[in-house]
């Protein structure tokens, strides 16, 4: 197998186009103490909804009850942009990632972490058979290569659902290391057991909370190429995606390193991130 030159884009983005749904919650299962599977169905799944295999950072902004009214008032779509109800509170949205879709079914499953410090982590941690919820998207899918020889693949609770999409759908024959921070031993879940594909699991309470990047810092690169993918708390990362760029010298085209939520920020615009540091 040959490393691809730096400037072939690696990722190919396939957009989608714009659909509101509002949603039911169908099932709620316990995963983990913190994380909670949310089974979302309705008619509105009709309109075909996207799902594409090796696209891990798939996501839909989830539209949650106005604070006020309890409603949700979902945006409509003209021209292909969102136009936000009149007359009502902007909405409140957040980014989850869709860790699995049934279309035969019609079951969207997205997995919560559950937290008291803001709507989605209290919605999440309340949520019961019936509850309304909105859905927009995905807007786009990354479309991940399926051709590296070796993926390192890394991030906290938040990635976990794209940590395990990534252990499902990798090519058979790819060798990945998939390091998991999570906050305690007992909020480990289930992930898929395939060969070639290491899982760590780092219990931040036992080694401390920069457990990730220190892992991280000590993986010697393999022979061969290699894809990077790492997401999680904004400055957690930040660390991380310096030591991938300037000590493994991994080329940006075989890397995507996001922030998927940030300490004392609320609804963090994880496309307004500072890439560089
Ligand atoms: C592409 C993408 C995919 C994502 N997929 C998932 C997913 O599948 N599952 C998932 O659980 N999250 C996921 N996230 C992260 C999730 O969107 C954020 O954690 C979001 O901020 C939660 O919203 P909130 O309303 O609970 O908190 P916010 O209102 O956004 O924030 C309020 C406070 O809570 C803190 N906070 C936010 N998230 C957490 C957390 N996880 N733990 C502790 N404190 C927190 C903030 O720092 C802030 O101080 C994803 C994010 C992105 C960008």
């Amino acid at each position: 197998m040959t490393t691809p030159t730096t400037s072939e884009p690696r990722v190919k983005l396939r957009l989608h186009p714009l659909v509101p749904r509002l949603l039911r919650v169908v099932d709620v299962q316990t995963l983990a103490p913190a994380m909670r599977r949310i089974v979302l169905s309705g008619d509105d799944l009709a309109q075909p909804f996207p799902f594409e295999p090796l696209a891990a950072s798939d996501h839909v902004k989830v539209v949650f009850p106005e604070i006020e009214s309890g409603e949700i008032h979902l945006p409509t779509v003209a021209d292909d942009r969102l136009v936000m109800p009149e007359g009502r509170p902007r909405p409140i949205f957040r980014d989850y990632t869709v860790r699995s879709y049934d279309a035969a079914a019609r079951r969207l499953t997205l997995d919560f972490v559950l937290h008291d410090h803001g709507v989605a982590g209290r919605w999440a941690q309340n949520a019961a058979l019936g509850d309304p919820l909105g859905v927009l998207g995905p807007r786009g899918s990354h479309l991940y290569p399926a051709d590296f020889e070796n993926y390192l693949i890394a991030g906290d609770e938040t990635a976990l659902p794209a940590m395990a999409r990534w252990i499902e759908e990798l090519p058979s024959g790819a060798r990945a290391e998939v390091f998991i921070s999570i906050a305690h031993q007992i909020e480990r879940i289930a992930l898929a057991d395939r060969p070639g594909i290491n899982v760590t699991y780092l219990d931040r309470l036992a080694h401390g909370p920069a457990v990730l990047m220190e892992t991280v810092q000590k993986f010697v690169r393999p022979e061969g190429d290699l894809f990077v993918w790492v997401a999680g708390e904004a400055a957690a990362i930040k660390p991380i995606r310096r030591h991938v760029r300037d000590v493994l010298e991994i080329p940006a085209e075989h890397v995507d390193i996001d922030g998927y939520w940030k300490q004392g920020i609320a609804g963090l615009d994880h496309h307004e991130q500072d890439d560089d540091d």
